[in-house]
């Protein structure tokens, strides 16, 4: 088997797209114990090495280390997410921490990190190029960070505290994967989803068939707290089942889980000199420091929830016989308030938004207007499962740019949400092309029915695409800054920019067509659509906020705190940050958190609207600076996109726009300007 291992070898195929088609769960194992051997003898090389210490011989030389285990893991990572099995699952739990165990062996790998830190003491008088400056700068803070300064003794605590979390993250994300499964909401008659379109009906009888249900009907449960389903169910007593289910997800399961991971990331920190696990995030973030985050937060909660009192009042006002607003009303009677004011049926939109149409006159005609792209689908090249899809990017005057993978349905093997992934970074110093993939969870229609999407659907194709974008246009040396390697609280960036082109009317106008009479959406009713996209903006905002500010409060806490309770820990810090609102749960509570405690988002879901900062400010800079879309999408590529994390994206962001990143711009598409 060991010479048929897909993995041993850099593919052969175009773009060097992973041998789907060859891989097999059972070559996983194989190829990263030989990829994690491969790369420690990689490094025994580097510090073994007999010639005078240079830049080459060491950063550069760490930069080409673990091809084989990197060609793995991506694969194996975009398996876990979007394709999943109890087989990888298996594997999953089993090699995480042995993982994180290899990277510390290498962080923590005493010699290396002296010829590091050697060549970082004269970095000024080495004539590096200013991208291997700032390699040079990275590896030292990442190795510092990783603990290469404490003494063994403390190193040894440190790999256990990193063993141990991987576990526990692992275990997390399981628990809560399972906890979601076990508490889909199971409907027994057709009533009860009255409200429902006759799609949704019909995918929640399908859903029922796969679990094993016949006959009735299952709502099976998505990533946030509210389920997109408490908009239209007319059952009350229906909405507050599903809305209940939804937040008790993981309450029973994950409840030690989350006090130990976030006591053990606040000892961590303290063993590195630091007083919490967020100051040991912050070292690496535009933000910079823990202070800057908080007066920003501080800056926005009055702002939303007086934004969301005053849709609370307008709601109220709305509910029959005059009852009681509750917490799974506020989409329903939000629904129908936005429905009378802008006079709008959403689902009654839908024929106009038909996937293939999006895609190919919306998103990639888009990016053809933007960058010069052309997108052509290549069904000779096999992705990893069916439904995948690959494309061939190039510029329009032919020269390669990349491949493309998108994976829109939704399916059991699936995790929830929508994200983008890469699969090859691009790199000249592998000379290696961008490969990346999008992955949705849009409702697969029955068999020769076309997919019907929502305006949301439609954002997040955009959005997702944004992802892409930033991966496809990389042009960086090393592929540790390649596309969307940049600070993770500016990652969302360039993905919410993309956002804009959704709306503008000549690219609308060509994709949103209805799919049976080739008829436009009237121009007007787009317009309606935009205004009616704002309203509601309140709610998002605190929704969106105190799940940021409980991501805070778990990782703001010091070595010697006791968190107690998570349920009550979790009530006062939404008490105390002034967002423990009865009729706003958060985006997500502590105990399906997956972006912080299971995923990279740790002291960092504040990213979303701290990105969106610059974001909105892009957009005006977009649409006020007199070029035309091509010329400032030529600008914000070469400054901005291109560059990855090879610069610091607010120098970049001065370069093109020629001023810092205002907030106002921002706070007026959230209709929070006072
Ligand atoms: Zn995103």
């Amino acid at each position: 088997m060991t010479s048929t291992n897909p993995f041993f070898a850099p593919s052969t195929l175009p773009f060097r797209l992973p041998d789907f088609a060859a891989i097999r769960p059972e070559h996983y194992a194989p190829a990263f114990d030989r990829g994690m051997a491969e790369q420690l003898a990689e490094i025994a090389a580097i510090t073994g090495c007999g010639e005078a210490l240079t830049f080459d011989n060491t950063v550069v030389a760490l930069e080409r280390s673990g091809r084989l285990l990197e060609r793995a893991r991506v694969v194996f990572a975009n398996q876990t997410s979007a394709d999943s099995s109890p087989r990888t699952e298996e594997l999953d739990a089993e090699y995480q921490p042995r993982f994180a165990a290899h990277e510390d062996a290498i962080l923590l790998d005493r010699e290396l990190f002296a010829r590091i830190d050697a060549l970082y003491a004269d970095r000024a008088d080495l004539g590096l190029d200013p991208e291997s400056l700032r390699l040079l700068e990275r590896v030292h803070t990442d190795f510092t960070r990783a603990g290469a300064r404490l003494s063994p003794d403390e190193q040894r605590r440190l790999r256990e505290f990193n063993a141990e979390l991987a576990t526990l993250e692992t275990s997390f994300e399981q628990n809560l994967m399972a906890d979601t499964r076990a508490r889909a909401l199971v409907l027994d008659s057709a009533e009860e989803l009255a409200g429902l379109s006759p799609d949704a009906i019909a995918a929640a009888a399908e859903n029922a068939r796969t679990l094993g249900y016949d006959g009735r009907w299952v709502l099976s449960l998505k990533l946030f707290s509210n389920q997109s389903e408490l908009a239209w169910l007319t059952d009350r007593s229906v909405r507050e089942r599903l809305l209940t289910a939804s937040l008790g997800r993981g309450e029973d399961v994950n409840r030690d889980l989350v006090v130990r991971i976030a006591t053990a990331r606040a000892e961590r920190a303290a063993l590195l000199g630091l007083p919490s696990h967020a100051a040991y995030v912050l070292q690496n973030r535009t933000a910079g420091t823990t202070g800057a985050v908080e007066d920003f937060l501080g800056r926005l909660v009055p702002l939303a929830v007086a934004s969301a009192r005053a849709e609370a009042e307008q709601l109220t006002a709305a509910v029959e016989d005059g009852g009681e607003l509750a917490p799974w009303d506020w989409k329903f009677y939000a629904e129908k308030v936005r429905a009378a004011e802008h006079d709008i049926d959403e689902a009654a939109l839908r024929p106009y938004f038909e996937l293939e149409r999006v895609l190919r006159d919306g998103v990639f005609h888009a990016a053809g207007e933007v960058y010069g792209l052309r997108i052509t689908e290549r069904e000779d090249l096999t992705a990893y499962h069916p439904d995948a899809r690959v494309f061939e990017v190039r510029q329009e005057d032919g020269t390669p740019v990349g491949l493309f993978l998108g994976d829109y349905y939704a399916r059991a093997s699936k995790r929830g949400g929508a994200w983008m992934n890469s699969l090859v970074d691009q790199s000249h110093l592998f000379d290696e092309r961008p490969v990346v993939v999008n992955n949705l969870n849009i409702a697969k229609p029955p068999a020769g029915e076309p997919t019907l999407l929502t305006i949301d659907e439609v954002r997040t194709l955009f959005h997702e695409f944004g992802h892409a974008l930033h991966g496809l246009l990389s042009d960086v040396r090393y592929p540790s800054f390649s596309g969307t390697s940049v600070m993770q609280d500016v990652v969302e960036f360039p993905s919410q920019v993309n956002e804009m082109w959704l709306a503008r009317p000549e690219i609308l106008s060509r994709y949103a067509v209805h799919h049976v009479t080739g008829e436009p959406l009237a121009a007007e009713v787009v317009e309606r659509l935009m205004r009616a996209r704002r309203s509601g903006e309140g709610f998002r905002t605190v929704e969106y906020l105190a799940a940021t500010l409980l991501d805070w409060a778990w990782h703001s806490i010091g070595a010697d705190t006791d968190p107690g309770d998570p349920l009550a820990f979790e009530a006062a810090a939404l008490e105390s940050a002034g967002l423990a609102l009865e009729l706003i749960p958060p985006r997500y509570r502590t105990t399906y958190f997956a972006h912080v405690f299971a995923g990279a988002y740790s002291a960092g879901y504040y990213s979303y609207i701290w990105s969106e900062v610059l974001d909105a400010d892009m957009v005006e800079w977009f649409e006020g600076n007199g070029r035309t879309v091509r010329e400032s999408g030529e600008l914000f590529r070469e400054g901005l996109l291109s560059r990855g994390g090879s610069v610091d994206m607010m120098d970049a962001y001065r370069a093109v726009v020629g001023q810092d990143p205002r907030i106002e711009p921002l706070l007026a598409r959230r209709g929070l300007l006072t």
